[in-house]
């Protein structure tokens, strides 16, 4: 065997033409990432936002449909397509108070819109992805679906739940070609990050460098932050026809914080 046997194949480019995605909170940050991605395949995308002038942009930048619909309401839920074959849930919010003072109704919102509206638009549109024989779910979950921190209680409940339905839909999906993973990132590059580094900064004295690498990412050997096509990136992948027999899987994109 001479070492060109090893030579691998280059990997084919990831093509969805005539494949259908629905991509939750499209209209800003990994959402958006995701939708432009997904388009840049081939798909056809529908961007979903409560935000209907980012949801209108994402759409215009990836040929798509936006949707402005509030996913807390699940009536507006219910007036989704259902002819989906690829759907991202990754629409989320977050709030962050010790238990003790956590507002009741504000942990059940974010129940609302990162637990039961991925259920519901699974509900919907598993019919179809399961009459294909063919389909994707992609949850952005995040390290806070595998571990735990104080002060965010809606959110790890949340992201913790979602991992579970994440592997419920992994398993009667099987049957009819349809995966259903996770990806579980750390912090990720998005004005709102950003803010809450140049105001630790400002409050700490210190520079935003090391707020980075002492604050945000303490719990995290890899001292960056992610980008937003980089999670893009790793839902492309679990939505390729080589990816058919990952499924119920959690991927974490950390930096090596859960290897903690
Ligand atoms: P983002 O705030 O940039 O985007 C979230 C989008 O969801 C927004 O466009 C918002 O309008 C939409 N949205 C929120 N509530 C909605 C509702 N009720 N109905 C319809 N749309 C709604 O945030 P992001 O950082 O891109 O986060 C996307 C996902 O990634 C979230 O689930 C988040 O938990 C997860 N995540 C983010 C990070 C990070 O560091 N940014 C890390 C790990 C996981």
């Amino acid at each position: 065997m001479t070492s060109d046997s090893f030579a691998p194949a280059p990997l084919p480019a990831v093509s969805l033409p005539g494949r259908t995605a629905l991509v939750t909170g499209g209209g800003s940050g990994i959402g958006r990432a995701c939708a432009l991605a997904l388009a840049g395949a081939g798909a056809t995308v529908h961007v979903v936002d409560r935000d209907g002038e980012t949801a209108k942009a994402v759409a215009g930048e990836t040929g798509g449909q936006p949707h402005v619909v509030d996913l807390a309401d699940p009536a507006a839920v219910d007036t989704l397509p259902t002819a989906v074959d690829i759907l991202i849930n990754n629409a989320g919010l977050q709030h962050v108070a010790p238990l003790t003072e956590f507002p009741p109704e504000r942990f059940e919102l974010i129940q609302r819109v990162m637990v039961t509206a991925p259920f519901l638009l699974l509900r919907r549109t598993l019919p179809h992805m399961y009459a294909g024989r063919w389909g994707r779910v992609v949850n952005v979950s995040s390290v806070h679906g595998l571990r735990a921190s104080p002060y965010k209680s809606a959110y790890v409940a949340a992201k913790h739940a979602l991992e579970g339905l994440s592997k419920v839909a992994a398993l009667e999906g099987a049957p009819y070609g349809v995966t259903s993973n996770c990806v579980n990132p750390g912090y990720v590059r998005t004005p709102l990050v950003e803010g809450q580094i140049r105001d630790q900064a400002a409050a700490h004295g210190i520079a935003p460098d090391q707020v980075l690498a002492d604050v945000l990412l303490a719990r995290s050997p890899v001292k960056r932050l992610l980008e937003a096509d980089e999670v893009a990136a790793a839902v492309l992948w679990l939505c390729a026809p080589h990816a058919a027999s990952v499924t119920g899987v959690s991927l974490p994109l950390d930096g090596g914080w859960t290897a903690g």
